[in-house]
Parts: structure tokens; C-alpha cells; sequence
């Protein structure tokens, strides 16, 4: 007896045991598993003819038994493969299976994580499987009851592909008989596997010529994939029903988009953008690309050229007969056809976004919001080829209006040689409490919002729109920004000399309520460092401490020793690094505690230095100033 996967058992455990409510769909998963077994020997057959059959899919009930058998004459498993197939869940699914196992349904981890032959347990106290692999003579038995573990041992079988056979639980709350009723079968073949390109069959009985009945297989789906229906002969949900199915997903797509092309190339194309990023979206692991079918036969499950990098979210199927069948997966990367449909792909669904955008904005905002990252990151590669086709489907946040709005919206409000605004931060929420703000926002200037860090690239990218440059709020050269020091020259070098090189300082007037902000002078801003430093790279910008000489705090700097000077800098820079969510210095919060001792009104009546003791160490009162945690 060999045992599962530790992380096997545990999710067979779940999937056996569960409170899931709809067990019917194992016999989808299965169904499902034996075309793509099919698939994969009418791949080969391509180019082995001798592996070439008449391809059907079985369903044989039998109620004396109890059993209800699916077969199959596809591609087939060796011994090994029955072990490693299905001895383990989807490689791929499990580790996710367990980082998300926590406060997920069952329902939605069976469909994410491709458990689909361990449906099966569902519905069935035993699960033999005998499989016979395509090209070999020998055949195998793979048996389990889902919890001990699972046997393999040798088996006949006269012709290579693979029966599952289940023997059906003893009927409890749940009424497991009903798998083993023809018209129950029907239905459920009818109701989810209606597009399964190979015929489902069925023995039913037939009044022979004689008026005798005769067992014959008839066939239960209509054969016609979902992509090559036309609108009227879809069923209410068939479209999402498949794309659910065979992408996992158990929620309906934001988007489909169905298009047939004859032109240059000839191809159908069924295509869907799921409600959200699927977990492994942002990581290498994910595999973009559609399925590309050359007249209904599967040639590659993902193909990645079909597809750009950006748009790498979208799933679904591309039907062609351009293509030769026995062409290489190498050749097909170079494909002119290939090419072209992909081109043509690449046009319709930025004009099925950009038709969203306009007919249906609370979608189109799920929509953009969900893929923002990758969308906007489509014009930031390639040098910025794509960028002009892409920037009208972009979404800020706008302070003015406090919802999403395009660049055009923002530009219409905007009058000759005026710049668009923008403001880098985490979330929207840190975003708003920025004091560079203030200045706009008294000026009654919008501002947006980038909260990705590839925003600000994009901008740089695209330069301008609609003649307008666009312009960091928090930049040294920032509209309203810099004023003249007019007569406190004295004091920006004074403050310029007690932050020792970090800041370079000037005067703003675009602050109102905060004395200080932070800024950066030149090309670099703060937050492309902040980006180029999360990328390991070492590029700074070229900090600005400005100033607001109207606020009381710089007012009371004109006035002050050199030791409280010096701590009132300290917590200016670091409450401008705070603002700008950095973490503060080490010498931040000793210098506070000064201020504090000062009790706000006197200096201390010694000229202190930096070295004061009186603070630093011990106080008139005898309480001991506190350091700063990281302070050595
Ligand atoms: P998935 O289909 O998502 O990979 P399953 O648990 O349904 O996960 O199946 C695991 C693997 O077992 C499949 O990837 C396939 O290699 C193999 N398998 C399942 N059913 C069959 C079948 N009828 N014929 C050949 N191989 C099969």
C-alpha cells in the first residue's frame, strides 16, 4: 500500500469529508480529464499515425455492481504515472493549497487548485482505475478508498486509454443511486460537458427492427466547442459555465469577448478576463498564453505568442485553420499567421476596454483596478511602443473628485500650458494626507494619485497628454513651489547647515498647514528611488527640505540657540520623512524628548551644544531623558 502526499491526504480529507454541497460535478472532472487524455494522443497521432483511433468518451452505469465506469481511449498512464498523477494533487496547487488554506471554502479550493480526479471520492467509497498508456502493451490498476492510500498492480486491458471505475457510496443523506440512473446521466452530461469536442456516450436501449430491445452506445453532447456556437445556440450560462470550468475559477469572468476573423488570417476566438488576478499572477510561476486549436484539434495548451506580456491575464481559446497540425512548438513561435492573430487579438480587447470603459464604468473600473499593474506596465515596456494605444484606459484617483477618472477627464478641466498633477504614495489614503497637497489644492488645482510604483514611470514615459506635462507635487520644481527666501536667506542656511548634507533646503509656498515637506530636484524623484531601491539599484534623488516661512514652527527657528535649532530641524526633516512614509532617524526621537524637556517655552538656561548633558543624560528633575531605540 503506498500513501498519499502528506499534503494530498489533507486536502482528500477536505474534499471526501466535505460539506460540499454539489458532488454531481465529479463526473464534469472526470469527463473533463478524459478528453484532455484524448487530446494528448490525437497530439501524437499527428505525427505517429499508428496511435490514430475513433475517439470516444464511455459512461456505463451498472446497478448490480454498483459501479459507475468512465472510460476512454486517450493518451493512458504508465505504472509510474498512475504513482505520480495520482498519488499526489496537482504538483503546482498544493503549496498554494496550503498558504491559502485558511480562511477559504472548500468549494473554492476544489476549483482553484485542480483536484479534479479526487472528485471522485465525493461520490465513491473505492476508485479503481485501469489504464493502458498509448504505445505500450501492459496495462495497470491503480486502486484507493481515498484514505489509506492506494495500490497499483498489474491489469489487462486490450486497448490503450483508461477506465475510472467508482463504486458508489451507500446512499446516506445523499442520494448516491441517482449516479448510477441514465437519465440522471443524461442530464448532468448535458447540463456540463455538452462541449466536450469528443462524443460522451452512453449504452440505451433501442426497439430493434424485430420490436426486441438492444443495447446500443448513443451519444449525450452536442460535440460543438463553445467557441464555434453561434450566440443563439448558447445555453443562459454556457460561456461562463465553461470558462468556471476550465480555468478553475468559481467565479463568472469580468469580460468575455467572443470574435471570428476572416481577413489576413481566419480565426475564432473565445476569450475572458477573469474577476481578479488568480493567485499566482504577480509570480513566476504563471504561465500566460491561450490554447490554440488548429479545426478543433488541441496543438498547445498556452501559447504565450498569442498573447502580450501585458494583456497576460487574459485566458481562452484561439481556433484557427491556418496553421499546418504537424507544425513544431518551435516554429510556432516564429509564425507569421501566429503573428497576425495575435496582433488582431491585441486590438480587440483594448477596444472591447476601451468599449467598457464607456458603456459600463463601474465594470470597467473592477476591471482596470484588478490588472491595473499589468495594463499600465504595457506602456512602460518596450520602450514605450504600445503606450499611445493604452494611455486613454488608464484610471487615477482624482482629490478633486475623490473617484477614478482618465487622463482625459483630467485634461478637460485644464487650460493652456497647465500641468498635470500627480502625487506618489501607498494608498490613496496616505496619498490624501500629504502636505505637498496643501498648495494645489488651495489653487484649486486636481491632483491624481499613483499609488502603483510603476505609475510614476509611466508618466515619465508618456511625457505629456493632450500638450500637458506632467508634474510631481512633491517635485523641487513643482507648480507654486519654490518662492524667493526674500530677507531669510540667513535662516535657509542655517537649517541647510544643521541637516549636514541630507536636504538641500527652499522656501514653498505651496504649503498652508504643514511647515515642511519633502521634495526631490531634478529627474530622479523620491519615489523612483524608492523603486529603484526596492530593485537593489543605487540611484538617490536629489532631496529638498522645503520650507513654509509662514508657519509659526520656521517662524520661532529666527529666534532659537544653536542646540534647539538643531533638535527643531531634526524633527522637521523627520516629520517630513514621516509624511512621505519613510521611517525616521535614529536621532529623531532623542531630539523630541529634548524639545519636550524644554518644555516648549525657554531654552534651558545653560547655552547647550549637542552634548548637553542636562537633557541628554540627566535633567534638573533627576528623570532621565529617554534614547532612541536604535540610538547606540
Ligand atoms: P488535473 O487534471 O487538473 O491535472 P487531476 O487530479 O484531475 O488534475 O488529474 C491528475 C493527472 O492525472 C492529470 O493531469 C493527468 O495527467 C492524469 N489523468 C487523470 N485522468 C486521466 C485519464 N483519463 N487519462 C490519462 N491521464 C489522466
Amino acid at each position: 500500500m503506498k500513501q498519499f502526499k502528506a499534503e494530498s491526504k489533507k486536502l482528500l480529507d477536505l474534499v471526501v469529508n466535505s460539506i460540499y454541497t454539489n458532488r454531481e460535478i465529479f463526473l464534469r472532472e472526470l469527463i473533463s480529464n478524459a478528453s484532455d487524455a484524448i487530446d494528448k494522443r490525437r497530439f501524437m497521432a499527428l505525427t505517429d499515425s499508428s496511435l490514430d483511433a475513433e475517439y470516444v468518451i464511455d459512461i456505463e452505469p451498472n446497478k448490480a455492481a454498483r459501479t459507475l465506469t468512465v472510460s476512454d481511449n486517450g493518451i493512458g498512464m504508465s505504472a509510474k504515472e498512475l504513482e505520480d498523477n495520482l498519488g499526489v494533487i496537482a504538483a503546482s496547487g498544493t503549496e498554494a493549497f496550503k498558504k491559502e488554506r485558511d480562511g477559504t471554502d472548500t468549494e473554492n479550493l476544489i476549483g482553484q487548485f485542480g483536484v479534479g480526479f479526487y472528485a471522485a471520492f465525493m461520490v465513491a467509497e473505492k476508485v479503481t482505475v485501469i489504464s493502458r498508456k498509448a504505445g505500450e502493451s501492459v496495462a495497470h490498476k491503480w486502486e484507493s478508498d481515498g484514505s489509506s492510500g492506494f495500490e497499483i498492480s498489474d491489469a489487462e486491458r486490450d486497448t490503450a486509454g483508461t477506465s475510472v471505475i467508482l463504486t458508489l457510496k451507500p446512499d446516506d443523506d445523499e442520494n448516491y443511486s441517482r449516479y448510477l440512473e441514465k437519465s440522471a446521466l443524461r442530464a448532468l452530461v448535458k447540463k456540463y460537458s455538452d462541449y466536450i469536442r469528443y462524443p460522451v456516450r452512453m449504452p440505451e436501449e433501442k426497439k430493434a427492427d424485430g420490436g426486441a430491445t438492444v443495447e446500443e452506445m448513443s451519444t449525450l453532447n452536442s460535440m460543438t466547442p463553445v467557441w464555434k456556437k453561434r450566440r443563439s445556440d448558447l445555453g443562459e450560462n454556457e460561456l461562463d459555465d465553461f470558462y468556471k470550468h476550465t480555468y478553475r475559477d468559481f467565479t463568472a469572468p469580468l469580460l468575455t469577448v467572443s470574435t471570428s476573423v476572416e481577413g489576413r488570417a481566419c480565426y475564432t476566438a473565445l476569450l475572458f478576463v477573469p474577476s481578479e488576478p488568480s493567485y499566482d499572477y504577480y509570480t513566476k510561476d504563471y504561465k500566460r498564453g491561450l490554447a490554440l486549436y488548429c479545426n478543433g484539434v488541441l496543438i498547445m495548451d498556452k501559447c504565450a505568442e498569442l498573447i502580450p506580456e501585458y494583456l497576460g491575464f487574459v485566458r481562452g481559446v484561439v481556433d484557427t485553420p491556418d496553421l499546418a497540425l504537424n507544425i513544431s512548438r518551435e516554429t510556432l513561435q516564429h509564425n507569421r499567421q501566429l503573428r497576425v492573430i495575435a496582433e488582431g487579438l491585441e486590438k480587440k480587447i483594448l477596444s472591447e476596454f476601451a468599449k467598457l470603459l464607456k458603456n459600463d464604468r463601474e465594470k470597467y473600473e473592477k476591471l482596470f483596478t484588478a490588472f491595473s499593474k499589468a495594463i499600465k506596465y504595457g506602456a512602460y515596456d518596450n520602450f514605450g511602443a504600445e503606450k499611445d494605444k493604452l494611455k486613454d484606459l488608464f484610471l487615477y484617483y482624482s482629490d478633486a473628485n475623490k473617484k477614478l477618472v482618465t487622463f482625459k477627464e483630467y485634461a478637460e478641466k485644464l487650460t493652456d500650458g497647465d500641468k498635470i498633477l500627480y502625487a506618489c504614495g501607498e494608498t490613496v489614503e496616505k496619498i490624501s494626507m500629504l502636505p505637498q497637497l496643501e498648495g494645489a489644492r488651495a489653487a484649486g488645482k486636481d491632483v491624481l494619485y499613483f499609488v502603483d510604483p510603476v505609475d510614476e514611470f509611466v508618466a515619465r514615459m508618456l511625457d505629456e497628454y493632450d500638450g500637458h506635462k506632467f508634474e510631481n507635487v512633491a517635485s523641487g520644481n513643482a507648480d507654486g513651489g519654490e518662492t524667493g527666501a526674500s530677507g531669510h536667506e540667513e535662516l535657509i542656511k542655517r537649517i541647510e547647515k544643521s541637516l549636514k548634507g541630507k536636504a538641500s533646503v527652499a522656501p514653498t509656498s505651496k504649503l498652508k498647514s504643514y511647515p515642511v515637506c519633502l521634495a526631490a530636484k531634478g529627474d530622479v524623484s523620491l519615489e523612483m528611488e524608492r523603486v529603484m531601491t526596492a530593485l537593489g539599484g543605487g540611484i538617490k534623488a536629489d532631496r529638498v527640505l522645503q520650507v513654509n516661512l509662514d508657519h509659526p514652527v520656521i517662524a520661532a527657528l529666527e529666534s532659537a540657540d544653536d542646540a534647539r535649532f538643531d533638535d527643531t530641524v531634526t524633527v522637521l526633516y523627520n516629520e517630513a520623512l514621516i509624511a512621505e512614509g519613510y521611517k525616521t532617524e535614529p536621532e529623531f526621537l532623542a531630539a523630541i524628548n529634548r524639545l519636550l524637556a524644554f518644555g516648549g517655552s525657554a531654552a534651558p538656561k545653560k547655552k547647550s551644544g549637542r552634548k548637553n548633558t542636562d537633557v541628554d543624560g540627566k535633567t534638573s528633575d533627576g528623570v532621565k531623558a529617554e534614547k532612541a531605540p536604535d540610538e547606540k
